[in-house]
This record gives C-alpha cells, sequence and structure tokens, in this order.
C-alpha cells in the first residue's frame, strides 16, 4: 500500500484539517537566510519580550535535579496554590500541556460526529482545529468590527450546539468584551452548552478591566475559563495552562486527560511564577507603554492599527506577504494573519522598547521599497 493510500485511510474529518501554523523561529529564520540568531528579532508569538521570572527560572534549576520520577500527575502543589488565589476548589482546576490542551479536552470530552462548536470568524485557530479533530462541525460567526459579535454567537446555537469558544481579549485582534456584557452572554446560553472563556492575555489587562470570571462559574456550572502561563508569565516553551470549572466538568476533562500532561519542570515554574505578582504587573507596565510607542509609529506612517487589549497589534500594510518578507528579510519576524481571514494586516507582538523600534524603522522601509 503507498503512503499516499495509507494516508487515505485516515477520516476525511482529519484529512481535511489544515494544519496550524506557529510564529517562524528564530532559528529558522537564521538558517534559511544566513543571519546571526542575536540579529533577529520575533515579534510573532505573543511571547513576553522580558521572558519568565527570575524566581521561576530558579525553580525550573531546582526541580532540574530530578528528572527521572514521573511529575505529579495531579499537580497538587500547583493546584492548592491557584486555588486559594482564585478562591475555587482544588477539584475545579483542570491543568494542561498549555492552555491549548485544555482546549483539546474540552473537545475531545464533549464533542463528537454531528456535534456543533461556535465561534467567532477572526477566533484563535486552535477553536477550529480542535473541533474538526472530533468530527465535529464548527460555526464561525461573521465578526463585528473585528471582534465577537455576541447577539449573533447567541442566534447561531442550535440544539446541536455542545461548546460556544470566547476568546478575550481575542487573538488576532487584540479586542475585548467588557465584562458586563460578557455576563449577560454567558447567562444567556443554554445551560446544556459549555461556554469557553479564553483569558490567554487576561493579565495584560489592567486590573480594573480583568472580568472575575472564575467566579461566575458558580452560578454558570456551563463556563470554563482557561488561562495561560504562555503569555504574560513568560513560560511559553515549558508548555503549562489551566482551565477553571465546574468539579463535574473537570471531572469529565480529567477522564480523557493524559495521566502526566503537565511535566515537573512547569509545575514547579508556574508555581513560582504565580507567586511573583511584581514581575506579572512590570510586564503588563512595560507592555501597556509598548502598545503607545507601536501606535505612534504606525501613525507617523500612516497605517491603520486596532486598538489592543492584549501584547499584540494588528496593523494593516496593503501586501502583507511582500511585507512580511521584507521584514524577515531584515531579522524582523512578524505573523501574517491570512489564515484569519486577515490577508491585508500583520501581527505584532510587542516587543522591548528597542525591539519595537528596530521593527519600525524596518516597517518604514518595508513599505517604501
Ligand atoms: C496563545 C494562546 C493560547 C494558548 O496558549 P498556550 O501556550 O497553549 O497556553 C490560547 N488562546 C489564545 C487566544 C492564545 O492566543
Amino acid at each position: 500500500m503507498s503512503t499516499a493510500a495509507l494516508a487515505a485511510k485516515a477520516p476525511d474529518y482529519v484529512r481535511r484539517i489544515s494544519p496550524y501554523v506557529g510564529g517562524k523561529p528564530i532559528e529558522e529564520v537564521a538558517r534559511e537566510l544566513g543571519l546571526a540568531p542575536e540579529r533577529i528579532v520575533k515579534l510573532a508569538s505573543n511571547e513576553n519580550p522580558r521572558g519568565p521570572s527570575p524566581k521561576a527560572l530558579s525553580a525550573v534549576a531546582s526541580a532540574a535535579a530530578d528528572l527521572t520520577r514521573y511529575p505529579d500527575g495531579n499537580a497538587y502543589a500547583l493546584k492548592a496554590a491557584l486555588s486559594r488565589r482564585l478562591a475555587v476548589a482544588p477539584e475545579q482546576i483542570v491543568f494542561g500541556n498549555g492552555s491549548n490542551d485544555v482546549l483539546e479536552l474540552v473537545t475531545h470530552a464533549f464533542l463528537r460526529g454531528g456535534d456543533e462548536a461556535v465561534y467567532s470568524q477572526h477566533a484563535f485557530a486552535v477553536y477550529p482545529l480542535a473541533t474538526q479533530a472530533r468530527g465535529a462541525t464548527g460555526v464561525a460567526v461573521r465578526a463585528r468590527d473585528f471582534g465577537h459579535d455576541l447577539p449573533a454567537m447567541l442566534a447561531a446555537i442550535t440544539p446541536r450546539t455542545r461548546v460556544v469558544f470566547v476568546a478575550n481579549p481575542n487573538n488576532p485582534t487584540g479586542t475585548w468584551i467588557e465584562p458586563e456584557r460578557l455576563q449577560a452572554f454567558i447567562a444567556s446560553v443554554p445551560a446544556e452548552v459549555l461556554v469557553v472563556l479564553d483569558e490567554a492575555y487576561n493579565e495584560y489587562l489592567e486590573p480594573s478591566q480583568q472580568a472575575e470570571a472564575t467566579r461566575w462559574i458558580a452560578r454558570h456550572p456551563n463556563l470554563i475559563v482557561t488561562r495561560s502561563f504562555s503569555k504574560a508569565y513568560g513560560l511559553a516553551a515549558l508548555r503549562i495552562g489551566y482551565g477553571v470549572m465546574d468539579a463535574a466538568v473537570a471531572d469529565m476533562l480529567n477522564r480523557v486527560r493524559q495521566p502526566f500532561n503537565v511535566n515537573a519542570l512547569a509545575q514547579a515554574a508556574a508555581l513560582a511564577a504565580l507567586d511573583d505578582v511584581a514581575y506579572v504587573e512590570e510586564s503588563r507596565r512595560l507592555n501597556r507603554e509598548g502598545l503607545a510607542q507601536l501606535a505612534s509609529g504606525f501613525a507617523r506612517l500612516r497605517l491603520r492599527a486596532l486598538p489592543s487589549s492584549g501584547n499584540f497589534v494588528l496593523v494593516e500594510v496593503g501586501d502583507a506577504v511582500r511585507v512580511y518578507g521584507a521584514l524577515l528579510r531584515e531579522g524582523v519576524i512578524v505573523r501574517p494573519v491570512a489564515n484569519y481571514e486577515l490577508p491585508q494586516w500583520l501581527r505584532v507582538t510587542v516587543g522591548l522598547p528597542e525591539e519595537n523600534e528596530r521593527f519600525l524603522a524596518a516597517l518604514e522601509r518595508a513599505l517604501a521599497a
């Protein structure tokens, strides 16, 4: 049997998936363009340009002393710390190999062929992927002003809908929904439909903007709130995130979860990072300044950019493929978003001040060429 014929034996819903394309790694750009890695600026994956808290780094070093034992599959210490922080029971928390894993666990536990999942146009690419991987049907609802059209999403719910995904703030658009509107939406979703509220960028919001969504779960047991250690906490390489949900929903996710899905280094780092509140605050402050720096750069270049509540911004550059390529050749990696139905735009992660400056200067040259 030829390998093509072998691949054809995969279910057609798997063969129809277009694989996720991430930000281009620094090493790959260095290899392909013959540039020195240390000269390359990566503003493509919404990572924290400051890196992780030094406390997280030293926790990793200590944990690295024992790589022989399996990690705690129940993440006891981290779960206890987080449950205190969020005032939820430990049984309500499910850790994942990145919050991406938690999104997968939701679809694994709750979707089968014929079911539907609702999400917004321009919303995070993992929602359609995780839905399709279960043979379920994704229903993308047309965006409104680049953000979630909540009334239209509500109207898209049918008796077949099992899950609704909402990203707040949304990636890649940076749009944000006020807590009051979000809560009213959740209250309107039928009780038998799960709402996954993806708060991967929650820590970048000003404290006054942060919804206390995990507290809504008591009243809305169909709500799952997911968060990540990859973005503001700067631990993307370790892969750790979590979901907070009703204990009965967590029980279902745990049945399909790999017993050791979160490694020991990630657990140790996350525990230390959680404690370093000042580090996150400083990251938020630096991000706010970086957003302002980029906004004034775009204004100077007469480019339209969307107001962003995350650590990234969408900017309209016209021929995005060409501009992306020109930036790459200067050693600046950003993210094309044609796969999000935004072919004229690029997504740029907020970097350190000098990285933002390098990007803006390269962008100016790219647009003039
Ligand atoms: C980055 C991101 C995630 C996933 O992050 P993990 O690294 O898997 O924790 C989830 N949702 C959104 C909207 C993101 O941008």
